[in-house]
């Protein structure tokens, strides 16, 4: 039965990590947003220059990297904070956050020794870069090759939708080194692509529904040349990376960006209703409109206590790829339905444009498809059932970055 070690590193103060954590979103985060909003060209740079700053690109990172290691729950709680201020805040820090799994899990001592410090530092911030236009869920149906060149690799083809593509100094880059029906799934390897690498091109960005100052844009490679030391693992590793990164930094990221875009949806609701004088008194003294809000408080506290006991089980090193996986999906459903419910409990005011809600129910449209949609999490939920059995990751890495590590006393 397993036990905690003797001499486990302090808990994190997550009070007072996350009153820091607050007090940031007030000073910086929500006096940009109204200037975020009305640019949605603008990819945001200021932000997370203030946000590399505060150490929290390296919030998992060990501290012999230089890191905060202060572990997954302490990264939902910023990505929370952040998201109750601006969505696009919340993308931003947790897109970040996803290749920091990468090379934590599988970079080789070097890339270790020469990226987690700077990532801490805040120097480098890194993207991951996977999805193609024509593959998105299907990850091993991408088309981007790199194919060896006497010692280097050379990298053609394009990603699309890329997180942070417009700020990031080095992308984490998935691509095909063998044709799907000789390696199977070991037909893809990950690289570190430099961004002033010749013959990469960060594309035009082009704004989106929501997140406005968050880019995720597109990638294109047209013969870039790295060389083997920038292989991420092991060639054939690429799609065990890009899912475990998914499955241990994805999907909690995007559950705390969901759940800090729904608690500012239920603050908003409540300050418009208790506010809005109807009947003698204001409409939240109306049993319907209340017991409206009750719902929405209800979804709420579920998706968060499934948003922080994922994030502590990782902490904890325990298996959780089903608690992971649950937690993002419903938080995505969940802030959904809560956002549309405070869409019709504002009648018309939820549409003006310089109102927050609309902005609201607009980020949240972006939670869906980013670390598997709602149709992939519950096949991966349904293998559980059914089986094939899948990769527990969290069982295979994450006492790698678990806080609290567990030793076996098994005989
Ligand atoms: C805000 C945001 C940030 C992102 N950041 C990144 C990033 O940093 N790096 C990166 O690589 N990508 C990123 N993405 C891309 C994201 O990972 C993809 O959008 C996602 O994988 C889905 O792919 P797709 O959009 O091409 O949809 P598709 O895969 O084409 O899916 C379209 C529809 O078909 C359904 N579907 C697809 N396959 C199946 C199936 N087998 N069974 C049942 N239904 C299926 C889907 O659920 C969906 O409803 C981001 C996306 C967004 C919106």
């Amino acid at each position: 039965m397993p036990t905690t070690s003797s001499a486990p590193d302090p808990t994190p103060d997550y009070d007072a990590l996350v009153q820091h954590f607050d007090e940031f979103a007030a000073e910086e985060v929500a006096p940009r947003v109204s200037h975020m909003e009305s640019s949605p060209h603008t990819v945001e740079r200021e932000l997370p220059r203030l946000m590399a700053e505060q150490g929290w690109f390296g919030v998992t990172v060990p501290r012999q990297y230089g890191g905060m290691h202060a572990g997954h729950l302490a990264k939902t709680l910023v990505i929370q904070s952040m998201a109750r201020a601006s969505g696009a805040a919340g993308a931003l820090l947790q897109a970040s956050q996803l290749p920091v799994s990468m090379i934590i899990h599988f970079g080789s001592d070097e890339q270790k020794a020469l990226l987690l410090p700077q990532i801490a530092s805040g120097d480098t911030l890194l993207s991951i870069a996977v999805t193609e236009d024509k593959a998105g869920s299907h990850v091993l149906g991408m088309e981007t090759t790199a194919r060896r060149n006497g010692s280097d690799w050379i990298i053609d083809g394009s990603k699309a939708h890329i997180g942070n593509s417009h700020i990031a100094n080095v992308h984490c880059v998935v691509a095909r080194t063998a044709p799907a029906d000789e390696a199977g799934s070991r037909s893809l390897t990950a690289f570190l692509v430099e961004e002033d690498r010749k013959g990469l091109t960060v594309e035009r960005h082009r704004p989106a529904l929501g997140l406005h100052g968050f880019s995720f844009g597109q990638l294109t490679f047209d013969g870039v040349r790295i060389p083997e030391a920038n292989v991420i693992g092991e060639v054939g590793d690429g799609k065990d990376i890009a899912y475990s990164s998914s499955i241990l930094y994805g999907r909690p990221n995007l559950a705390a960006v969901a759940l800090g875009i729904h608690e500012a949806t239920l603050a908003c609701t409540t300050t418009f209703l208790s506010e809005r004088e109807r009947y003698g008194g204001t409409l939240s003294d109306l049993p319907v409109l209340r017991d409206r809000v009750a719902d929405m408080k209800s979804r709420l506290m579920a998706a968060r206590a499934l948003a922080h006991q994922a994030a502590v089980m990782l902490d904890h090193g325990q298996s959780c790829d089903g608690e992971l996986i649950n937690s993002k999906l419903l938080n995505d459903e969940w802030a959904v339905e809560s956002g549309q419910t405070a869409m019709r409990l504002h009648g018309a005011h939820a549409l003006r444009g310089d109102y927050p809600l609309q902005r609201l129910w607009r980020d949240l449209q972006h939670m869906n498809a980013p670390a598997g949609t709602g149709e992939v999490q519950r096949q991966r939920l349904a293998e559980t059932e059914f089986g094939p059995p899948p990769v527990q990751w969290s069982e295979r890495l994450a006492a790698k970055t678990s806080l609290f590590r567990l030793t076996s006393t098994a005989s």
